[in-house]
């Protein structure tokens, strides 16, 4: 009676999607992909034939509606992103909102996802932390950043290898030098790597090297 599942797919390992979802994949009538050019790939790789609709973040509010009317006349469905958990830092959650308003049953399998990995590696505490994803990218910047200046927590982020410096900066500004981080690049892939040191330490670190790759930032939460 579940009409949607939200199915984690690898953050670059394609070892790591679990035989349930492999299962859900095979059983749905369709697959709601952020980029059906991905995803295209993935059932490849896995041997998967199934119809695939795009589901971007831009066509969201036009799209949830008649999905919506479609899981209500008795369609499964299952909505994956390019890469980790759906809705993480990714779309869905439109969807996953209006599914419950309208009764149909959501399940989320457990898997991969960015920032656990992350989290883990820092060696930071991980029983309290908060997620803040993307930091706005100028509109709101260092309101955030102000307002986190006091955040007691372990704080996770989401950033791209060409703002990695600038990031590192801003925190070094808010946070002090000798804040602790992390910075885990590439998790799952071949090239991973984790930095674990002061905000000064990684800043001077990363400031001899070209960044490339997929990146996580850990701070440590005000002592
Ligand atoms: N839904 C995804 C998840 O569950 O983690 C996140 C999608 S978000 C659009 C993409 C960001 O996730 C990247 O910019 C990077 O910050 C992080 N990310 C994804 N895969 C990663 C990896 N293999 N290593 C490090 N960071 C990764």
């Amino acid at each position: 009676e579940t009409s949607l599942y939200v199915v984690p797919t690898p953050i670059g390992n394609m070892e790591d999607i679990t035989l349930r979802a492999i299962r859900i994949l095979n059983e749905v009538n369709i697959i709601l992909a952020e980029d059906t050019r991905n995803t295209v790939h993935l059932l490849k790789h896995l041997q998967i034939q199934k119809p695939l609709q795009s589901y971007h973040a831009f066509n969201e509010h036009q799209t949830v509606h008649s999905l919506v009317k479609r899981m209500e006349n008795g369609e499964k469905m299952a909505l994956v992103s390019d890469a980790g958990t759906p809705t993480i830092s990714d779309p869905g959650f439109l969807l996953v909102r209006a599914c419950l308003q309208h009764q149909l049953k959501v399940e989320c399998l457990p898997g991969p996802t960015a920032f656990v990995p992350a989290l883990v590696k820092s060696g930071l505490p991980a029983d309290k932390f908060v997620f803040e994803g993307f930091l706005p990218q100028k509109k709101g910047r260092q309101t955030r950043l102000e307002f986190l200046s006091t955040e007691e927590r372990t704080m996770i982020f989401y950033e791209s290898p060409h703002r990695l410096l600038k990031t590192l900066e801003q925190f070094n500004q808010y946070f002090g030098p000798e804040r602790q981080a992390s910075v885990s690049r590439e998790l799952t892939k071949v090239f991973e790597e984790t930095v674990n040191g002061s905000i000064l330490e990684i800043i001077t670190y990363y400031s001899e090297k070209t960044i490339k790759g997929e990146i996580v930032i850990v701070v440590e939460g005000q002592k």
